[in-house]
Formats: C-alpha cells, structure tokens, sequence
C-alpha cells in the first residue's frame, strides 16, 4: 500500500495527499506533519520506513472530509483526493486508488468555501510582446471572462481587472512562474495562489480544440476571440486545469465573454476602496455602497449586484430599460411583494447547477433545484402584470426538468446515494418489485418468528438482524434444551445463543440480495438524472441569469421606494446636475438628518469645483455622494436626490486622504503622486474625478505647487473636477481660468464654538478651524492654546514655518516669497 502511495505522490508532489484507507483519509510523511498542524489532529505513526524509521501519519474519517478540506483550501493549500476505485471485497491484493479530484481554492466548488454573494475566481495571466492577457473562470457558476491589453499601460489596466475579480487562485506557464508571480504577488498581496501549468498546455493547437469542444462549436469568431491570439492559450489553460482537476464533465461551461472596458464605467483599486463600494474603509461590510443597495433575496442576484457597482453601464439604452422596470417595480407595492414572495423561495440555481455538472450534486440538491423550477411558473404568471421590457423576460420554465425531478426523486431522499429512499415509488418497475420483497419481510419474519414459538415451545424466542450476522434466531441460554436439532449454532452470547435455519436463510439470501440491488438501482437513477439535468446546463443557467436579473431589479426597486430616491435621467452631455444630493450610506448611518447638497458641473462648462471649508465640514462626503450617485444612476438605480441629470461618465478617479502601502513599497506621498499622475494620464472629457487634498504629504509649498499645477493641467484637459483643499490660493482660480467655480462648506463660529452646517454654497472658506477641531477631538489644551499662539504669529508673518523668528532667517523669508510670488499670478 505504501508503494502505491509513494507512486501517487510523486504524481502530485505539490498536493497534500488524502489517501482513502478504509474509513479514513490518511496523510503520510511530510504531508502528515502539514495536515496535523494546519488543521490540529494527532499525529501518529504506523510500521517503519526502509531506513527504519517511523512513517508519520495522520487522518479524518472519510464523512467529516468535507469540513477539513474547507480548512486547508482556506488556508491556500491544494488537495488531491486518492479513493478506493474498486470494491474492496471483490479486489484481488491490494485495492485499486486513484485520484478522482483535485480540490483548490480557484475551483471550488465547496459549499462552505463559497461566499454566496461573491464569485470564486480562477485566473490565467500571461504577457507577450508588450500584450497582456487575463481571463477568468468561475467553476462554481461558469462565468468565463478573458480581456488582453497592450500598450504603456497594458499593467495598469490588468491591474484593475485582478483588483475587480480578485482570484483566489492563479494560473502561470511555468516559464513564466519566476518573472510574473513577485509582479502579480506585489498587486494583489496574499490574496491569491499560484500555480504553475506547462507550457505545451499553452500551445494555441491544443487550447483552441479544447475550447472548441468545450463549446461544441467551430469557430471561437462568435466569442470575439478568434482574433485575439494571446487569449486562446489562457483560456485554453483554465480550461485544461479545471478538467484536470475536477476529473469530470463541465457542461455548465458553455461560453465565453470578450470583456471590453468601452461597456463599462471604470474605476480603479483605490476608487473602489475610498468611495467603499464593497468594504469600509475599516474593513467593514455593512456601511458600504453594496451593504445599502443590496435587498436581493437570492446568491445569483447579490453577485450580479457586486459585479453591477464594479461595472455600471455606460449603455444609456440598457440603463434606461432597467430604470423603467425599477420605477415600474417601486410604484406597484402589490405587484413587487408578489415577485418578491417568489424570489425568496428560488435557491442558487447557479451554484446547484454547478455541483450537478461536476458530478457532486446529492439528492438533496437535487430536491432544491426542483423546489426553485417549482416556482418558475408563477414567477412568470406575476410578471404578466408588467409592462416594462425587461420585466418580460423570455424565461425558460425548465417544467420538463421539473417534471423529472417531480416523478424521481422521493421527497426524504436522504444526503447519501449510497442508502437508497430516493427514487419515487411508481418511477421504476424492477426497483418497485425489489422493495416490496424487501419489505414484505417484516410480516414474514413476524410470521416466521411466531410459528418457531409455537413448534418449540420458547415463548421468549426472537427472530433478530444485524449488520455482521445477519439474521438469527436467538434463544436465551434457559431454553437451550428446547432447540429442536435442525437448528445451527451461529454465535455463542453470555445469556444466549443465536441459530440459523435453512429457512431463515434462505429468505436472508433473497432479501439482503434485493437490498443490495435496490440501492445499486436508486443509485443509477438518480446518476442517469443528475447526468439529464448536467446535459441541459445552458437552459438552466439561461434561467438563472432571468432570475439574477429580477431580483437586481426588485432590489434597486425596493431600496428606492424605501429612502425616497428619484429615477434619475442619462445622457450622453458631459454635464452633472444633482439636485439636493445625498451619501447613500451617510444617510443611514447618522442620528441627525443629513443635509442635501447639489452640484452643477459640465465637461463643456463650468468644469472645476473649487471647494474649500473647515475639517469635519463635510467636503470627503460631498465628493464621495456625488460619485456614488453617478454609479447608482449608471447600474440603472434610482438615486438619492431631488433630480439628478448624469451626462455618461466613462471613468471614476478618486485621490482621497492619505495611505501607504509598505506592502508595495509606496510610502504615503508616493501612492498620492501616483494616484494623481494616473489620474492625469487617462482621464477623458467624460471622466468625474475628485481631488481630497492633493499635495498635502509633502512641504507646504511643492504640495501647493504641484496642487496649483495639477488644477491647471485639468482646466484645460476638461475632465469634471472637484477638487477638496486647505489651500485657499487655489480659490484664485475662480478668477484666473473660465470654467472654474468655487464652493465652500458652511460653519458658524459661536463664541469660540464651531457649528457644522455641512451646506455646499458658492463661496470659498476663509479658515480651516483645523485647531479647533483639534480640540474638540481632545487634544490636551497646552498644545491648542500653543497652536493658536503659532497660527497668529504665523498668520502676521512673524514666524516661518518651522517656527523661527523670520526676522533671523532673512535668506529663508526671501525664498519663502519667491515661492509665494507664485501664486500672486
Ligand atoms: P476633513 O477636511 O477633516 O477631511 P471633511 O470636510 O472632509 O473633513 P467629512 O469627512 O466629509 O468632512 O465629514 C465629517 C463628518 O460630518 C461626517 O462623518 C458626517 O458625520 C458629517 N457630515 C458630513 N456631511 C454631512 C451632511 N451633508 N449632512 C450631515 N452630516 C454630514
């Protein structure tokens, strides 16, 4: 047995090992000494190896697999599963084991693995002759994206892809392993595994005929890929590892989809992070965008939603026909709770649908696919009641699959295919004859029992079965002298003995046989099912989608009826007009009513916000709401505002507050530039970006210069600006530049108290109260009341700002004024 196993290890040397020994999956050798630590089980040790030392091992029962193997893929690491391929019984020497699956964290497919609300993606990078090619695959719902970039800024924009898919698991040629994986490892932190995958596997021949037969097409020219060589070897790769590891069909992998950033409104890491789409900033996940729009009842919906804020359309079509089934769905109360009523019954088809193709399914998911089809027709009934397009969907009922599934399998069909009760009774003759000789013994063994009683004369003598001996006559030690001669002694007990007889036996042979038979035929049915309904994949998955959709569509709708947000318009101007605009998340969160603010900007007009104010005043909120409300409205969303008119935004960028990342070795002023300098390399007309304090990491005057410098740059480049700063030079831009507009948030100083009004008005603030803000977050008095002492004396020039009397650093006053003279344009 330990040949064997050595054997299929060295196949997979990289995998941990769970090797199938009767009830349990044991680990040996260095793969023992893993297993028992990650996930804290004895470590023991059985025989001897060559040298004479003991082999450590290590195991799980086979039943509790599942719970361990969610641990160690939590934790990165990669199983193979080794099972006994023949029946013990029947198997000469040692049994057959083979590797029947592969399990890792980018193609799981495990419940507990799985985060409803968000897909498990398997990633394949590759970079050629200045192209980079990405693709994407979820096993567990069989979504298959692939993109490729080339040009400077072909990483930059791989980069956003990764950050937005997030793979848990990513594929390499193995040539590649040594350049790509520190590069890609820097990006995305400890996120993901990787994975070293031959080259011949790349070779364009082999890929392109595994993703035409994958597909069961000719041409890859409907995918979009014909032409895009780089991304048939990746593609091909995923494709590859994914057989290779899950060993069996992937039906429910029937596409693949050309993704192509012109669709989509983009946005970066760090706008994903700081405008705190899917996480707060904290690391939170409830006050964040998708936390609020999220009043899905289903997995497929809530993936759909995250996917929608990470890409909002830039379709105004497609943007339009959604809008008019959220205002359709938000003015029908009775119409909504009855489509509501029925999503909330619909489990994740897709996830089912998955763990049917690959061979996983048991008949309890079996039994929870049907109880979703059960529903479909309904579902379908109360969408007559719409008009709006969208809320007509062409939706495949699946009523003949629901049908099968009605006729086969029994309601208390238990987890196990190996236990039989799953198959109906009616479904199958042979199966209905085999049952009923099965049970009719119970009133034979009755009868048999009570005539046996009766011809010795043991009132007390009982007619037993169990698993080891199967049936038995047993009669207490007391009445041994009544058993008649042609009884057989089986078993010798303390109080009593056990006998068979030809009779007994015969009926034990007949009975047990159709046991045996019975569960063999319920497991073939319910294979032959599950394999009907893998063969229909497409339709259910189609389904699915339709499901996705609507329950997209009933959230947005719910959610604007509930806080009152107005259908906004979309056009394809560069201007934003949000009329009383509020923070979606904000809105909730505090006790005091949130102040609404408007915006007017216009790519062709007025481009540039200039807003200053105190610290706490509110300016972070105002540039967040406004962007959130240019995502909400291009998901197709109602928005939190009076009126809202949003002229296409292709691009998002945001440079707010100040982080590191040591990780990249960025320091803080470093990850500032960077974000500012993308930000001026790629930004379009029809870009919105918002500036929180650029040019603060640094010495007051580069910062203000390069604050100065940057606003120039975006005058004349058009994109939509606001641009949040202390530095009350750049109000002069209002009067230098046309288009440019300044804004300040309102405070009312009260006899040294400060009172936040958090109201945007045209106007710039005239000081920054950053000391009493200081004070009101409780910084000891010595150091406020020495603070406003410094701000004085600074304020009349006595001192510069190191603090040093100006009048003994004259060389320095002469450079501080030159610098100023600057601004004095
Ligand atoms: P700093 O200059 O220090 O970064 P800021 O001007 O960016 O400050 P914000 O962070 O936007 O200020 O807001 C501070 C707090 O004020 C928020 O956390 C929120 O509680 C409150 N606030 C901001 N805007 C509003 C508003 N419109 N209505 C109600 N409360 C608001």
């Amino acid at each position: 047995m330990m040949r064997q196993h050595h054997k299929i290890k060295m196949e997979h040397p990289d995998l941990l090992l769970f090797f199938r020994c009767g009830d349990f999956y044991e680990m040996f050798f260095e793969d023992a000494i893993t297993g028992s630590r990650e996930l804290e089980i004895t470590l023991t040790s059985r025989n001897n190896d060559r040298s004479g030392n003991p082999i450590p091992m290590c195991g799980i029962p086979y039943h509790a697999a599942e719970t361990y193997l969610t641990r160690l893929l939590k934790k990165g690491f990669k199983v193979a599963i080794c099972d006994q391929v023949e029946d013990p019984r029947v198997a000469k020497g040692i049994v057959k084991r083979e590797v029947t699956r592969i399990l890792t964290p980018g193609t799981t497919i495990e419940k507990g693995l799985l985060d409803s609300k968000e897909n498990n993606y398997l990633g394949c990078l590759a970079e050629n002759d200045g192209t980079v090619a990405a693709a994407f695959l979820d096993v567990s719902t069989g979504e298959f994206m692939a993109v490729e970039y080339s040009g400077a800024d072909a990483w930059a924009k791989v980069e956003q892809e990764l950050y937005q898919f997030q793979p848990r698991e990513i594929l390499l040629a193995e040539s590649s392993m040594a350049t790509l994986e520190p590069v890609l490892k820097k990006l995305l932190g400890p996120l993901a595994v990787y994975t070293p995958i031959p080259e011949w596997v790349f070779h364009p021949d082999y890929s392109r005929r595994l993703l035409l037969q994958q597909f069961k097409v000719s041409s890859l020219e409907g995918f979009g890929i014909e032409e895009k060589k780089s991304l048939i070897p990746i593609s091909g790769a995923l494709l590859h590892y994914v057989k290779h590891t899950q060993k069996t069909e992937l039906s429910h992998i029937n596409g693949l989809q050309l993704l192509d950033q012109s669709t989509y409104l983009k946005m970066d890491e760090s706008t994903v992070n700081n405008l705190e789409l899917l996480k707060g900033l904290d690391g939170n996940r409830v006050w964040t965008l998708f936390a609020t729009m999220d009043a899905t009842r289903t997995g497929m919906g809530a993936r759909l939603l995250r996917n929608w804020i990470l890409r909002p359309s830039m379709n105004t079509q497609e943007i339009d026909a959604r809008l008019d089934a959220v205002e359709e769905l938000a003015g029908s109360v009775i119409g909504s709770s009855a489509l509501v009523k029925h999503l909330c019954k619909i489990l994740d088809i897709e996830r089912l649908l998955s763990r049917v193709t690959l061979e996983k399914a048991n008949p309890r998911d079996l039994l929870a696919m049907r109880d979703s089809f059960r529903i479909l027709p309904s579902l379908a009934e109360t969408l007559l009641r719409f008009n709006s397009a969208m809320l007509h969907p062409e939706m495949d009922l699946l009523e003949d699959l629901t049908k099968i599934l009605e006729e086969a399998i029994d309601d208390d069909a238990p987890v196990s295919i190996n236990e039989g009760r799953i198959i109906c009774k009616g479904y199958n003759v042979d199966l209905d004859e085999l049952r009923h000789i099965s049970h009719s013994g119970k009133s034979f063994i009755a009868e048999l029992e009570a005539k046996e009683r009766k011809s010795t004369g043991i009132s007390s003598l009982k007619i037993k079965f169990n698993r080891v001996f199967g049936y038995f006559i047993e009669v207490t030690k007391t009445n041994l002298d009544s058993v008649p001669d042609h009884y057989m002694r089986k078993q010798t007990l303390v109080n009593a003995e056990r006998f068979i007889t030809p009779e007994l036996k015969e009926y034990e042979d007949k009975v047990l046989g159709a046991e045996e038979q019975i569960i063999e035929i319920e497991k073939n049915i319910f294979l032959d099912i599950r394999n009907r309904i893998a063969g229909e994949a497409n339709r259910i998955q189609l389904t699915a989608r339709i499901i996705a959709l609507l329950d997209v569509l009933h959230s947005f709708s719910e959610i604007s009826r509930n806080y009152h947000y107005s259908r906004p318009s979309l056009d394809t101007t560069k201007r934003l007009k949000i009329t009383n605009g509020r923070h979606p998340v904000l809105e909730l969160q505090g006790d005091q009513s949130f102040i609404s603010n408007s915006l007017d900007i216009d790519a062709d007009g007025e481009k540039m916000v200039i807003l200053t104010g105190p610290n706490m005043g509110g300016k972070s909120t105002y540039l967040r709401q406004n962007a959130l409300i240019v995502i909400m409205a291009q998901m197709g969303c109602f928005v939190p505002a009076d009126e809202a008119s949003i002229g296409l935004t292709d691009q998002i960028f945001t440079r707010v507050g100040a982080s590191d990342n040591l990780a990249r070795g960025r320091s803080t002023f470093m990850v500032e530039m960077t974000e500012t300098a993308r930000i001026l390399n790629t930004a379009t007309d029809r870009s919105l970006i918002l500036l929180d304090e650029v040019g603060r990491g640094t010495a007051t005057f580069d910062g203000l210069s390069i604050a100065w410098s940057v606003a120039e740059y975006l005058i004349s480049r058009k994109p939509r600006t606001i641009f949040a700063t202390h530095y009350q030079e750049l109000t002069r831009l209002e009067k230098l530049y046309e288009g440019v507009r300044n804004y300040c948030v309102t405070v009312k100083e009260n006899s040294g108290d400060i009172v936040f009004f958090h109201k945007v008005l045209p106007g710039m603030a005239n000081k920054s109260y950053g000391i009493e803000v200081a004070r009101l977050a409780g910084v000891p008095s010595p150091v406020i009341l020495r603070a406003r002492e410094i701000l004085k004396r600074l304020e009349r020039k006595q001192l510069n700002v190191s603090g040093q009397n100006r009048s003994s650093t004259l060389s320095e006053e002469a450079a501080d004024s030159l610098q100023l003279d600057l601004f004095k344009i």
